[in-house]
C-alpha cells in the first residue's frame, strides 16, 4: 500500500532550527501527509505534500462539535544514521480505540505506520541529533463535512505533522511542583477519559492556570466521582514508589493507556521490582507520605519520558517527595527508555521499528 502514497516535494524548503533550542513543538518540517475519507470512497488519496495551512469550510464539523482526536510519538536517529521509531504499533491501536469513542471510521493500522515511516524518510533531515532531541510525530484526525447538524460527521481528513523537539520541560529531567484539583475534573466512567480527543485537553486548560496560580507547572488529576482516587498527572500517566513497590492507577476507562505505561510496567517487571496497578487514593498517599514511606513519583508520557515529582500541594497538606530528588527507580527508567529509543543500547523487547 505504501507505494500509493503520491509524493510532492517542497520547492522552497526551510532553514533547519538550532538545535540547542528548539522547545516543544514550535518547529514543523517541510512536509505532511494528508488523506481523506468520504462515504462512497472510505479513506483514500494518501499523499505527501509541501506543509501549508489548511482550506477548511468555515461549517467543517470539527470547528463546531469537536470531532477530532490525535496521536504522539516520537523518531530518532541513530549514530549509524538509522532512523528509529518507538513501539508506533501502540500508538495507531490507540488511534483506532480514541475513533472508536469518537465515532471516527477506523483506519489500516499496518498502512499507517507506513505514511508515517514515508514522511519521516522525506524528512530525514529534519531528525534532530542532539542530546535528548528527537523528531515528534503528530497523526490526527478531524471532521471535515461542512454541517451544522449535531451528529457524527462523514467526511474526515487524517494529517501527520512532524516537528524536531528538544526537552518537553525547560527546566530539564527535575522534580516538579504539582497541584492536587480538588474542583474540576479531567475524565469520569462513560466519558472520554481514555481516548486521546482535542476535547480532554481543552476541558483540563482551567486547572492548569490555577496550578500555575498556586506556583505549580501540572495538576494531579482525582476521579470524576469521588475525588479521592489518583488518575493522572497534568497530560501524563503517574507512578509512585511506595515501600519498595511500584504503584500506578489501574485503566478504568477515564485514564489514557499510555505508551510509556506499558514500556515502564514491562522494565519493572524484567528487573523483578514489584509492580502494581490498582486504585490509589489520596489519603493513601498522604499517610505514605507521613509514615516515610513514599519514597519516589513521577509522571510518564512521550514527550517528557519520566517527569519526577518533587512536591505535591494538596489542600493545605505539602507532600514532599524523596526531598525533592529525582529517585533512583525514575532515573533508571528514563536513562534505559531513551537508550533503547535512541538506539544506544539493545532492544530486547522489539519496540524500536527501523
Ligand atoms: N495521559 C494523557 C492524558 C496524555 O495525553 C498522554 C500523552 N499521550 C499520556 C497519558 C501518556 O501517554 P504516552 O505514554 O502514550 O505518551
Amino acid at each position: 500500500m505504501g507505494s500509493q502514497i503520491s509524493i510532492e516535494r517542497n520547492q522552497n524548503p526551510k532553514p533547519k532550527p538550532d538545535q540547542s533550542h528548539l522547545g516543544f513543538g514550535k518547529y514543523f518540517t517541510d512536509h505532511m501527509f494528508l488523506m481523506d475519507y468520504t462515504k462512497e470512497e472510505g479513506w483514500h488519496e494518501p499523499r505527501i505534500v509541501p506543509y501549508a495551512p489548511l482550506m477548511l469550510d468555515p461549517s467543517a464539523m470539527v470547528f463546531h462539535y469537536g470531532q477530532a482526536v490525535f496521536e504522539g510519538l516520537k523518531a530518532y536517529k541513530t549514530k549509524n544514521d538509522d532512523i528509529l521509531l518507538f513501539r508506533p504499533d501502540k500508538n495507531m491501536e490507540r488511534l483506532n480505540i480514541s475513533n472508536e469513542r469518537m465515532n471516527i471510521p477506523p483506519i489500516d493500522e499496518a498502512f499507517l505506520i507506513e505514511a508515517i515511516k514515508e514522511l519521516v524518510r522525506v524528512e530525514r533531515d529534519w531528525i534532530p541529533v542532539a542530546e535528548g532531541t528527537s523528531l515528534y510525530i503528530r497523526p490526527f484526525i478531524i471532521a471535515t463535512e461542512p454541517c451544522l447538524g449535531v451528529r457524527a460527521a462523514e467526511q474526515y481528513t487524517f494529517i501527520i505533522i512532524l516537528s524536531p523537539v528538544g526537552a518537553y520541560y525547560p527546566e530539564g529531567i527535575k522534580p516538579i511542583k504539582i497541584h492536587v484539583e480538588n474542583k474540576y475534573v479531567r475524565a469520569v466512567r462513560g466519558g472520554t477519559g481514555f481516548a486521546k480527543t482535542s476535547s480532554n485537553y481543552a476541558s483540563g486548560l482551567k486547572a492548569q492556570i490555577d496550578a500555575a496560580e498556586h506556583g505549580c507547572s501540572q495538576v494531579l488529576w482525582l476521579d470524576g466521582i469521588e475525588k479521592q482516587y489518583i488518575e493522572e498527572v497534568g497530560s501524563m500517566n503517574v507512578f509512585f514508589k511506595i515501600a519498595g513497590e511500584v504503584v500506578t492507577p489501574a485503566l478504568n476507562g477515564s485514564i489514557l493507556n499510555g505508551v510509556t505505561r506499558d514500556s515502564i510496567i514491562r522494565l519493572l517487571e524484567e528487573w523483578d521490582v514489584p509492580v502494581t496497578e490498582r486504585k490509589i487514593s489520596m489519603e493513601e498517599l498522604y499517610l505514605a507520605y507521613t509514615n516515610g514511606t513514599l519514597e519516589e513519583a513521577f509522571g510518564t508520557g512521550t514527550a517528557a519520558v519520566i517527569s519526577p515529582i518533587g512536591e505535591l500541594q494538596w489542600t493545605d497538606k505539602r507532600i514532599v517527595v524523596n526531598k525533592g530528588e529525582i529517585g533512583v527507580i525514575s532515573k533508571k527508567l528514563y536513562d534505559t527508555i531513551t537508550r533503547i529509543q535512541s538506539g544506544q543500547i539493545e532492544d530486547t523487547f522489539g519496540w524500536t521499528v527501523d
